[in-house]
């Protein structure tokens, strides 16, 4: 109680907490709490000029979010992490913090669809040149590199089509041409493949999809993994290495540079900060949860996935499975050096085709209607098995060109295996691909051959 009665409104408004009280949770609780109360004005000062570390506002920082960035760090081997809003953001914002008006990114063309759309549009809006390069075409890396490139950016494994990267490669290229490679590693999660150990310098995540697991949450991820070396050319990133008047003291290098992560710092203090693209708390504490589970959760994701992989490839109405774990897959070379314990759960197949697209539309539509087991969601990483139609769903505003290019037809269904029972995954597509066989190919065939 307090020395002197408060009012009703006042008690109703502060009473029964006090900041600061550790409540020994063992669980990092939900610091639901836009802001954080100052011991002092002087505490006040020092934290505002980052002379100490600790909370202020929840847009800057948030002990639940902190918690989170701390964890994604340490699995990726990296030294700081930026936690954001959505996946979508944290490229955006990975990539703003490298590059500005006049400079210059070169892109794999295999990316996820809102990427290209931020790449080819919104950058191009903001004077921000990026060129698409095949990722597999190491020629095509190397040609793309200007005096004023300032990122190399691709998907370890890309989706729909799950080609795996040839990291190591693309961070020689990269490396050469003096400029970081940032890694969207959405889909091999940090269990999969450590891109760190194979070159990369940032990873970014969308981690509504893995690392949260379950569908509830959005949330995104950047991650500096400490490699690259931004002092090396310093007129190259003024960013980092210039006066930055946000912070006093010298450049964030100077500042940052041996004890934590210059990157990181530009990120939150610039663009986190001015852009306001924040994790909520509550959206931390569960994508916290669903890191617990990361490696059993993926172990199982990927060793069904390759199960229904296999289940396909041998079924008459299918035409092709592009799953890098199969033998037949171009990039299965890739997948055993690169992902020993397995090439995820995101992957996708063609159904046979009649040669008419309206035909084959109505196809994949009566195939997707008579699953019951997987549901139509466009969503990967979820722990329930989702089915999606690339051409008239996530890829649809892609050119003719772009889908051809993506290897995406009109029968290509995309799949993000889930934890369910294997055998019950099998039996669904066993049912609803029974109707989806073509009977008229086999006479065409008959036809042609004589
Ligand atoms: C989903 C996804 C994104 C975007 O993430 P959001 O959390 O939806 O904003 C970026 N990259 C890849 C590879 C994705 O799958």
């Amino acid at each position: 109680m307090p020395e002197t009665p408060r009012s009703f409104a006042t008690t109703q408004v502060q009473a029964g907490y006090r900041p600061g009280v550790a409540e020994n949770t063992a669980v990092p609780p939900i610091h639901q709490s836009n802001a954080f109360e100052f011991a002092s004005l002087s505490e006040a000062r020092d934290l505002f000029a980052l002379r100490r570390d600790g909370n202020i506002y929840s847009r800057a920082a948030n002990p639940t979010v902190l918690v989170f960035e701390r964890r994604v760090a340490e699995l990726e081997g990296g030294i700081a992490a930026a936690a954001v809003a959505s996946g979508q953001a944290a490229v955006a914002i990975a990539l703003l913090a490298l590059a500005k008006q006049g400079e210059h990114i070169v892109a794999a063309r295999q990316l996820y669809g809102g990427t290209v759309d931020l790449l080819q549009d919104t950058f191009a809006d903001w004077g921000i040149e990026v060129t698409f390069v095949d990722q597999d075409d190491l020629d095509a890396w190397a040609a793309a590199a200007r005096p004023q490139t300032r990122a190399f950016f691709a998907e370890s494994i890309t989706n729909p089509i799950a080609q795996v990267l040839d990291v190591r490669a693309v961070s020689d290229i990269a490396h050469r041409a003096g400029v970081p490679l940032v890694i969207d590693s959405t889909v091999s999660t940090p269990y999969l493949q450590r891109v760190k150990d194979v070159g990369a310098d940032i990873a970014v995540h969308s981690a509504t999809k893995f690392l949260g697991g379950h569908g509830t949450s959005l949330g995104g991820v950047i991650v500096d993994l400490g490699t690259f070396d931004f002092a090396a050319e310093p007129e190259r990133w003024p960013q980092l290495t210039g006066p930055y008047r946000r912070v006093p003291g010298g450049s964030l290098v100077e500042r940052f540079g041996e004890t934590g992560s210059p990157f990181v710092t530009l990120v939150k203090t610039k663009y986190v900060h001015d852009l306001g693209p924040s994790l909520s708390a509550f959206n931390a504490f569960q994508l916290l949860q669903g890191l617990e589970t990361l490696d059993l959760r993926v172990a199982r994701h990927t060793e069904s996935a390759l199960g229904v992989a296999r289940f396909l490839e041998h079924h008459p109405a299918v035409a092709r499975v592009h799953h890098p774990g199969l033998e037949s897959s171009p990039w299965h070379e890739l997948a055993l050096t690169y992902l020993p314990r397995g090439a995820g759960s995101v992957f996708s197949f063609d159904l046979q085709s009649t040669g008419d697209d309206d035909e084959d539309f109505a196809r994949v539509e009566e195939f997707i209607d008579r699953l019951r087991v997987v549901r139509l969601v466009a969503n990967i990483g979820d722990a329930r098995s989702l089915v999606a139609h690339p051409a008239s769903m996530t890829h649809s505003h892609m050119t003719p060109t772009q889908l051809a290019q993506a290897g995406i037809g009109p029968t290509t269904v995309r799949l993000s295996i889930g934890l369910e029972d294997l055998g019950d995954i099998l039996a669904d597509f066993e049912t609803a691909l029974a109707g989806a066989l073509v009977p008229e190919l086999d006479q065409l065939d008959a036809i042609s051959a004589r």
